[in-house]
């Protein structure tokens, strides 16, 4: 034992000057709040060490300097609303992916989609459920955080919940069991689940608070405000935390009530949701890319045909939260169209009226504190985790520069 002990201790200065140390020189950095002309950035190991202007930060002769002349870089952008498990319903109906593709194949599937997305510049995604695919998500984090395949951080929701009746794949015949994409489950039995979900690997919670089972198919309120604040107490000792897919008013209101810490989609909010999601320091996930390129795939030819309603919807509520002051995170319900798109999203935030710069914030800094992990990634400041992405260009002036991906780097380790 005491061997071993003198071993390490010999080792271990050794081990910290093989680190490896990199000095990037970008024409600006946004550092996760504001843009600043003429900063390099240091990275020794998996952290980045220092971070100002050039003229003072010189680069240490262990150094791999890279000059990343006409760029920008940045944090390493974070999806907000991923599923990685499901690919462009275009391609294949979500009902099919769901019931009739086993979750090896779909694994297989996601490993490239993972890959893609970490290749545009997207070093986190927030994965918001697989869809019948189980808890094959966890798995997949894990393969990525043992560097087996390439990919992003994955902060995983696992199977999420859905009450009895109300989620699809449906209009089955009852003869043979339908496997749903999400765990059906209600009342005090909400307890036993979220901690099942929690033992197979859940990071955070996800309730779908509504869905589309109104009369006449629309979006109505499926758990009561009391189920609602049941997963949230249970979730919450656990130390993690409720998100809800809430597009009807009555219940969004009952997510944020209940203590629910993100709103995703929010269709129809309007001035006192919005005023509620403040007071509650909510976060909202509009995912404008999933509406907008789904209502493509019905046939709606953008730019040409007049706006389909369900996005004249969308840009009505993006606006009252936006004007209202919500915090607005990024996140797009990529898997509806493709892993390695994500900027997508991000150029709809633009046109619907978010400041270039903000919505910079949105994929950074604020997911970062939406994911709770401001204090690891999101910005560029010494200490913080070395997950950075340079692009050619400047997306204040024109956000798809965020395309021009030039420089890739995740936990130190550079893939591009
Ligand atoms: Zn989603």
């Amino acid at each position: 034992m005491k061997n071993i002990l003198l071993l390490l201790i010999l080792f271990t200065p050794t081990q910290l000057f093989s680190q490896n140390t990199y000095y990037l020189q970008p024409d600006r950095v946004f550092d996760g709040t504001q843009m600043q002309e003429g900063w390099a950035v240091l990275v020794t190991g998996n952290k980045i060490s220092a971070a100002g202007p050039s003229a003072q930060l010189k680069p240490p002769k262990e150094a791999t300097v890279i000059k990343l002349t006409g760029c920008t870089l940045l944090p390493g952008l974070i999806e907000g609303h991923s599923h990685l498990f499901l690919y462009p319903y275009n391609l294949t109906d979500w009902d099919t992916q769901v019931l009739k593709e086993t979750d090896a194949y779909r694994t297989a599937r996601a490993t490239v989609h993972a890959k893609n997305t970490l290749m545009a510049g997207f070093t986190t995604v927030r994965d918001l459920g697989t869809e019948g695919a189980g808890y094959a998500d966890v798995a997949l984090k894990r393969a990525i955080n043992e560097g087996i395949i390439p990919g992003p951080r994955m902060i995983v929701a696992g199977r999420a919940i859905v009450s009895t009746g109300s989620y699809g794949p449906k209009g089955y015949d009852d003869d043979s069991k339908i496997m749903l994409g999400a765990e059906p489950t209600d009342g005090n039995d909400l307890i036993r689940v979220v901690r099942d979900q929690i033992g197979k690997g859940a990071d955070f919670i996800k309730v779908y608070a509504d869905y589309r089972w109104g009369t006449k198919g629309e979006d109505r309120p499926s758990f009561t405000l009391d189920e609602l604040k049941l997963v949230n107490e249970v979730t919450r000792s656990s130390g993690r935390y409720l998100v809800c897919h809430a597009k009807s008013k009555e219940a969004i209101k009952r997510a944020i009530l209940a203590g629910a810490e993100t709103i995703e989609h929010g269709d129809y909010l309007d001035e006192e949701v919005a005023q509620l999601m403040k007071q509650h320091n909510v976060t909202y996930y509009a995912t404008l890319g999933a509406v907008d390129a789904i209502q493509q795939y019905r046939g709606w030819k953008k730019g040409k045909d007049p706006e389909p309603a369900l996005v004249q919807q969308k840009k009505r509520s993006f606006k009252i939260a936006l004007d209202a002051g919500v915090t607005i995170g990024m996140g797009g319900d990529v898997g509806v169209y493709h892993h390695g798109q994500n900027v997508y999203e991000m150029e709809l935030m633009a046109e619907y009226g978010m400041k270039p710069l903000d919505i910079l914030k949105a994929a950074t800094s604020v997911n970062a504190k939406a994911l709770h992990m401001e204090n690891e990634i999101g910005s560029i400041k010494p200490g913080l985790l070395a997950d950075l992405v340079a692009v050619k260009g400047d997306p204040t002036n024109n956000i798809s520069d965020l395309r021009k991906t030039e420089f890739v780097m995740k936990d130190g380790v550079r893939f591009r």
